[in-house]
């Protein structure tokens, strides 16, 4: 039957499913990735700008490496996972999973040791690298230059000091202050500017005033605004004899010093102030601050040094891991996009062996694999083509052939139901078929003759029989002849009738012989034994009308004249024709009853009396031969004309005690079997000679001189009559045995 086509994947997921899982895992390694740039971006950004390391940034920085940490152990798993399921897939012995732990651990292993290799190559130079930066006294550098800047700031302080003292005791020794003597307090003013190379001198009295400003030539006057009150008096209350205050100006940093008038001057004492301004260059200004700023960051930095060579240390990690677990995960995919197709491949080629045409395979691909896919559904769409023909023709040859079985079959009913007998011989003289009749008859079986030679079947005893079918139909090819021939079967002389015909094809050509014949046995005994019987009615006829006249006239002879003539030739003469016609007398009987012999009249009676009397006859007779009787008790009545089995057994035990001829011994049994009494007379005398079996109850046959060979053809008469047959076998270990069937029922 055509199975009806459908196409099956034999995973039952679809490649939808497939495609979703590779979609994600393809998410997730990017965004690995991309948390491993971010993450490397902002923990190594505060190495960039050292300004932004706060506690804040810190405290990010640990956040960051804890996450860090977590993305490595998540990497770890990954790729352990990777690992086992390759492992564990290649233990569970699906098929595929071998080629799938090889390409995952020969890409493990390929990347592995690069990876490793850079990783501790990276993981040495980070650490002597961090070690290096740190080692260069940088720190040492910096605080030099800033003390250096620090000292001339306080150069200047004291110069100023010194200064601020000298000015202040002049003022306040010449009471410069008071409202008269300003002139002379401005050329005070003017001279002490000159004199130290001051940037400015300002003196303000004790309500704050500002009373004189000297400045340099090149000094922008302007940008020297009057003090505050509260910044004159600022260094009054920690009781400083000099503070100072820094304003920076576009020119560059402008420090002003103050000290009370007089010096040192405390509360109702002071009489006034005194500031002297210095401007430094705005370049000495701004590297101080940057050297001391620099400072600040490199000892925030030193102090990251672990946490940031730790962070080197968990990135490079992840990133080998990412590298990896990117190398496994590759050769999974590219073992899956190989294996799912052979697996499909391997079920569908099991498939196909068992069978199942209608398989096909629905695999995405793209490359040579897609081309061996596509081969293998062509493959099985012709063989499904193919086999839907020959499965058509199939069909066809089935009722053909189921057509011719029962045209065979038919004929073989016919042939096995004819009475007659077939046997069918081809070109090379096999026979070919035997049919029922022809078994029976030729009492063989067909499965020991079929494919043998026909001459086996005559037994060699037709060998110009053979020769003679050879001749015409091989070399006169005629169509048919008859021909009749006596076979010996089981002991017993069978006589056919045979028509051999030639069998010829379409084309007239002969493909064998058929041999059709009946056993013509009974027909021609029977009609042998009317032949023989009208014989004997004519010779019993014409024989027995004279014979009294010549026995009544010799016994008369003797009578009248034997005493007259006393010549014994005479008494001799006389008793030979007497005692001869006394034997012509019992032969005329013999053919007499013979030829009369009367139709059987079988009345239900039992056998073993009949055998009893019979033997009796014999017995005291014959005392050199011993007789044994042997009869089964429980045998059946049976229907039998008690005259005619008497004659039977007579007739038989005459023959044996003939054959035996002196003393010998004479066994008779009776037994019942399967339905069948068997009555077997076997004696000890000279036995029968094999070519003489077959001719035993013909009529005419004797081996005995003064036999007529009637005894055993009547006894054969009897037994059909009585619907029994019998049959001669050699006694063992001498003598004849005849054997009588009478059915039981
Ligand atoms: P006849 O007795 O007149 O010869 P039968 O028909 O009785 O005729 O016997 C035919 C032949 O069968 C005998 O001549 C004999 O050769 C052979 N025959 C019959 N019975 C026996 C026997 N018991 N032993 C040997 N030969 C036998």
């Amino acid at each position: 039957m055509i199975k009806p086509n459908r196409y099956i994947d034999i995973n039952p997921s679809p490649p939808l499913a497939d495609r979703i899982k590779r979609r994600r895992e393809i998410i997730l390694i990017v965004f690995l990735l991309a948390c491993v740039g971010i993450l490397t971006f902002v923990t190594l950004r505060p190495m960039w700008h050292s300004a932004d390391i706060s506690a804040s940034n810190m405290i990010w920085l640990f956040i960051l490496m804890n996450v860090n940490l977590i993305l490595v152990l998540l990497m770890i798993f990954l790729v352990f996972r990777n690992f086992i399921k390759a492992f564990y897939e290649r233990r569970s012995r699906i098929p595929g999973t071998r080629l799938r732990t090889k390409l995952v651990v020969a890409f493990g292993a390929l990347t592995l040791l690069p990876a490793g290799v850079l990783f501790f190559f990276s993981i040495h130079f980070i650490g002597t690298s961090i070690e290096f930066w740190f080692k260069v006294p940088i720190e040492q550098a910096l605080q030099n230059s800033l003390s250096v800047g620090r000292s001339f700031y306080s150069h200047v302080e004291s110069n100023n000091t010194f200064f601020l003292d000298k000015a202040a005791y002049q003022i306040a020794s010449h009471n410069l202050l008071s409202p008269d003597s300003s002139a002379k307090l401005f050329n005070y003013a003017q001279v002490v500017q000159r004199e130290f190379n001051l940037n400015a001198v300002e003196a303000y009295n004790s309500n704050f005033k500002r009373l004189c400003l000297s400045t340099a030539e090149k000094f922008p006057a302007h940008a020297l605004l009057p003090l505050k009150a509260d910044d004159l008096q600022k260094g009054l209350a920690q009781d400083e004899n000099t503070w100072s205050m820094s304003e920076n100006i576009p020119e560059g940093e402008l420090i002003r010093n103050i000290a009370a008038i007089p010096f040192a001057a405390h509360g109702l004492d002071v009489k006034g102030f005194i500031v002297i301004s210095v401007l430094l260059p705005s370049e000495m200004a701004k590297n101080l601050t940057s050297i001391s700023r620099g400072l600040e960051e490199y000892q925030q930095i030193k102090m990251l040094k672990q946490p940031i060579q730790a962070t080197y240390y968990i990135i490079l990690t992840v990133v080998a891991l990412l590298v990896v677990f990117c190398a496994t995960w590759l050769g999974i995919y590219i073992a899956r996009s190989i294996t799912v197709p052979i697996m499909k491949l391997a079920e569908g080629t099991r498939r196909v062996a068992e069978g199942d045409l209608s398989y096909s395979i629905n695999v995405v691909a793209d490359d040579e694999i897609k081309t061996l896919v596509d081969s293998f559904n062509t493959m099985t769409k012709e063989l499904r083509f193919n086999r839907r023909q020959i499965e058509a023709s199939g069909n066809e040859l089935k009722k053909k052939s189921a057509e011719i079985d029962e045209r065979r079959r038919y004929m073989e009913i016919v042939l096995n139901n004819v009475s007659t007998g077939v046997i069918s011989i081809d070109s090379r003289g096999l026979i070919t078929t035997i049919n029922a009749s022809a078994e029976k008859m030729l009492k063989l079986h067909a499965g020991d003759v079929i494919k043998k030679s026909y001459k086996s079947l005559l037994f060699d005893q037709h060998q110009a029989l053979t020769d003679e079918i050879m001749e015409r139909f091989t070399l006169r090819h005629e169509e048919s002849f008859s021909k009749s021939m006596a076979l010996t079967i089981n002991g017993q002389r069978r006589v056919f009738k045979n028509n051999f015909s030639a069998l010829k094809d379409e084309s007239g050509r002969q493909i064998g012989i058929v041999m059709v014949f009946d056993d013509m046995t009974e027909l021609e005994k029977a009609q042998r034994m009317a032949a023989w019987r009208e014989v004997a009615r004519r010779i019993a006829h014409e024989v027995k009308n004279p014979l009294t006249p010549i026995s009544l006239s010799a016994q008369r002879l003797k009578r009248k004249y034997g005493k007259a003539i006393d010549d014994p030739i005479f008494d001799e003469c006389t008793k030979t024709i007497i005692d001869y016609t006394g034997i012509i007398r019992n032969l005329v009987n013999e053919f007499s009853s013979f030829a009369k012999f009367p139709t059987a009249n079988p009345m239900p009676c039992s056998l073993g009396p009949i055998i009893g009397e019979s033997v009796a006859l014999y017995r005291e007779g014959h005392t050199d031969i011993r007789f044994f009787v042997e009869i089964e008790e429980d045998l059946p009545m049976l229907k039998l004309d008690r005259q005619q089995i008497r004659q039977v057994m007579i007739n038989l035990m005459d023959n044996a005690i003939a054959s035996i001829g002196g003393s010998g011994e004479i066994r008779i049994s009776a037994r019942v079997d399967a339905g069948i009494v068997r009555i077997i007379v076997a004696d000890t005398g000279a036995g029968i000679k094999d070519a003489d079996k077959p001719f035993l109850f013909e009529p005419d046959f004797t081996t005995k001189p003064t036999g007529m060979g009637l005894g055993l053809a009547i006894v054969s008469t009897i037994i059909s009559e009585h619907k029994g047959k019998i049959y001669a076998e050699d006694n063992k270990p001498q003598g004849a045995k005849f054997v009588i069937e009478l059915p039981a029922s």
